[in-house]
C-alpha cells in the first residue's frame, strides 16, 4: 500500500510537472495573440497605444475574464463531486486535528473575527503533547516532523465518544460538514473521501499552478 511520504513526493514531482505545462499553455496563449512581427516579449514595456500595449491588455483581459474563470468552476466542479463520496465514520479527522496555530493563537484570531479559528476552538481541545497525539496516527505525525519546519499544533475533539461516535453531531459545527474541504489534505486511507482526494489530487494541482502562472504574468506584465 502506498504509505504517506510516497503520497507526498509524488505530490512535489506532479506539481512540477502541473507547473512545467501551465507555463506552456500560457505562453502559447499569449503568443497566439501575438501581433504579427512584433519582436518583444509579453513583459516589455511598451509605448502607450503601442501594439505590444495592445497585446498586453488584451492578454490580461484572457487571464482575468477566460483563464481564472475556467480555473475557479473547474476548482468547483472538483468540490461538487466530493458529494460523491461519503464519511465512513473512521473518526481520524475528530481525533487528530492539526493546525499550524497554537491554542493562544487561534484564540487571538477567533477574536480578531476568524470564523474557521471560531469554530475551530468551539471543539477541539489540544493534546497534551505530541508523544499523546503519536499514539492516534503515528505515521502522520513522522510525515509531519520530516517536511515540516515550522511547529504544527495536535488537537481532538472531546465530543467523540469511545465507539467513535460524534455525542453531538446534530449541532456540529460546518468545518466538521465540511471535511475534508481541500482535496490536497493528507487522508488515512480509511477515509471514505480518500478516493476523492486521488481522483481530484492531479487536476488540483493542475489548477493552483495555473492560479502562480497567471498570478505572475498579472505581476510583472507593465501595464497597471
Ligand atoms: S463535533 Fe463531532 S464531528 Fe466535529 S470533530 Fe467533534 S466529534 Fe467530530
Ligand atoms: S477521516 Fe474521513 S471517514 Fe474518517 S471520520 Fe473523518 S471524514 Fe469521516
Amino acid at each position: 500500500m502506498e504509505n504517506l511520504n510516497s503520497i507526498v513526493n509524488k505530490q512535489r514531482t506532479v506539481f512540477r510537472e502541473k507547473f512545467k505545462q501551465a507555463v506552456n499553455e500560457i505562453q502559447e496563449l499569449a503568443e497566439g495573440i501575438k501581433p504579427k512581427g512584433l519582436e518583444a516579449d509579453i513583459f516589455t514595456e511598451f509605448p502607450p497605444d503601442s501594439e505590444g500595449r495592445k497585446w498586453q491588455t488584451e492578454f490580461l483581459n484572457l487571464l482575468e475574464n477566460k483563464i481564472s474563470k475556467e480555473v475557479y468552476i473547474k476548482f468547483q466542479n472538483i468540490l461538487k463531486e466530493r458529494s460523491d463520496y461519503k464519511c465512513l465514520g473512521c473518526a481520524t479527522c475528530c481525533n487528530l486535528a492539526c493546525s499550524e496555530y497554537s491554542p493562544e493563537e487561534l484564540k487571538r484570531r477567533a477574536e480578531n473575527g476568524d470564523n474557521f479559528s471560531k469554530q475551530f476552538l468551539s471543539i477541539f481541545v489540544p493534546y497534551k503533547d505530541k508523544e499523546e497525539a503519536r499514539k492516534v496516527y503515528p505515521e502522520y505525525i513522522a510525515l509531519l516532523e520530516e517536511n515540516k519546519e515550522d511547529e504544527v499544533y495536535f488537537y481532538h475533539c472531546p465530543k467523540l465518544t469511545e465507539d467513535k461516535r460524534c455525542s453531538d453531531y446534530e449541532n456540529r459545527p460546518q468545518i466538521c460538514r465540511d471535511f475534508p474541504d481541500n482535496p490536497l489534505c493528507i487522508l488515512p486511507t480509511s477515509c471514505g473521501f480518500y478516493l476523492w482526494r486521488e481522483k481530484s489530487e492531479e487536476q488540483t494541482l493542475y489548477l493552483h499552478a495555473m492560479i502562480e502562472v497567471v498570478e505572475y504574468y498579472k505581476e510583472k506584465i507593465p501595464v497597471k
